[in-house]
């Protein structure tokens, strides 16, 4: 290409690389990002409810519950500088959260959740009843024993966000490359370089947020992590009646309102490669869930159904320098909390970008830590 090299590189652009890449850009640096696609955030990213939900997600104390609700705490703030460098609305919307069951096996697991959040400090109500949870969604359905109540909880638009990141990232100075599928990354004397088929692109340092789909680069660089597709389909529904005012999230899945009045039904977690289309079967489950937990969405209008490929990795997510060469940074294995935990993985490697440094918030996560060496 004859250029200059970057300062750093980010390879994939679904909500991970976008928000790193405009954190780094931000910080003064010159950053491009590639991504295979025609348009930014078109795979697991677009497929996203956009729950901030680390109350429902994590099953126990521990780093990642600790990371999820810095990076929830993160997200108000982000919201808003989003839509002052883009212009773009993301719908953060706190309407709160009902962790409800329809088993009433399922409810002393709610009581011991609710025992351990309430010693982390989290918001949380008493074990409530049906008449009780209807106070807060009149519509549940008579199928719900016993529920939990989180008033903090929020959801955004995901396409939404990442539309705004794509136009932040632009104006913070990212070089956005579409229809670029990176083939491989090595060092290259004290650059690395990172090939698009016979195009070369240096840098100092590159970070690979490709989603699922990172293996092969991974094993260029000879890392053994493999991230996992988990597909996960989502049914798109125009009610009629009430609006729903909090997310209503069961055990076989959650039903929540965007601001535009479309109620989203999702997800299931499937393991079948990289299909990333949707099923009767994955649709009929995900309508009888929205059904059981919220009767009046029956007569509700269909208005689509699409599917997406979760980052899974038995780990947690990776992210952070490799310990055999530094200057690669992994921001890999969201899983279902990608959007959630955008806002501080991007801040914490865009400390570990500038500062050399891995930030203490990272250690659990970090490449080091979960592969050794
Ligand atoms: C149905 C469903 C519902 C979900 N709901 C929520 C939710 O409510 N809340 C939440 O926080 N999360 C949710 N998630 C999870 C969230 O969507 C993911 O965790 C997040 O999108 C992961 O972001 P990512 O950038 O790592 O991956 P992706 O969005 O998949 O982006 C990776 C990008 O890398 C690109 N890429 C891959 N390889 C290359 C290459 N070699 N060269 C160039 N580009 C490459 C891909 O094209 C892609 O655009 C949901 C996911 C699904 C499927």
């Amino acid at each position: 290409m004859g250029q200059a090299p970057f300062d750093c590189l980010v390879i994939g652009g679904g909500v991970i690389g976008l928000a790193v890449a405009r954190e780094v850009a931000r910080k003064g640096r010159s950053v491009a990002l590639l991504e295979r696609r025609s348009e930014p955030g078109a795979e697991a990213t677009a497929a996203a409810a956009g729950m901030l939900a680390a109350a429902a997600e994590a099953h126990s104390p521990g780093p990642f519950f600790d990371l999820a609700r810095r990076s929830a705490d993160l997200w108000p703030g982000w919201a808003e500088q989003l839509f002052e460098e883009s212009g773009v609305d993301v719908e953060y919307q706190g309407c709160g959260l009902l962790r409800v069951t329809t088993s009433s096996e399922v409810v002393g697991d709610l009581e011991i959740r609710r025992a351990w959040q309430l010693a982390q400090g989290l918001e949380v109500s008493g074990l409530l009843g049906l008449e009780e949870l209807r106070r807060e969604v009149p519509q549940l359905g008579p199928d719900v024993v016993a529920g939990l109540h989180y008033p903090g909880v929020a959801h955004v638009h995901s396409h939404r966000v990442a539309e705004a990141l794509a136009l932040a990232a632009r104006r913070a100075g990212v070089r956005l490359h579409l229809s670029a599928e990176v083939t491989g990354v090595r060092p290259s004397g004290d650059l690395l370089e990172v090939s698009v088929g016979a195009e070369r692109h240096f840098a100092q340092r590159v970070v690979l947020a490709t989603g699922c789909w990172g293996e092969p680069l991974l094993r260029g660089l000879g890392v053994s992590l493999r991230p996992e597709p988990v597909r996960g389909q989502m049914l798109a529904l125009r009610p009629r009646g009430l609006p729903l005012p909090e997310i209503v999230f069961g055990d076989h899945g959650y039903v929540l309102q965007k601001r535009s009045g479309l109620v989203l039904a999702g997800a299931t977690e499937e393991r079948v490669g990289y299909l990333a289309e949707t099923t009767l079967e994955g649709v009929a489950k995900l309508a009888a869930m929205a059904r059981s937990l919220l009767p009046d969405l029956g007569p509700a209008e269909f208005s689509g159904a699409w599917a997406g490929l979760r980052p899974f990795l038995p780990s947690g997510p990776v992210i952070g320098p490799l310990p055999q060469d530094p200057r690669v940074m992994l921001a890999l294995g969201h899983f279902r909390n990608g959007i959630l935990l955008a806002p501080v993985t991007a801040q914490l490697l865009g400390e570990a970008l500038a500062d050399g440094q891995e930030p203490a918030g990272l250690t659990a996560f970090s490449p080091r830590h979960i592969l050794g060496g």
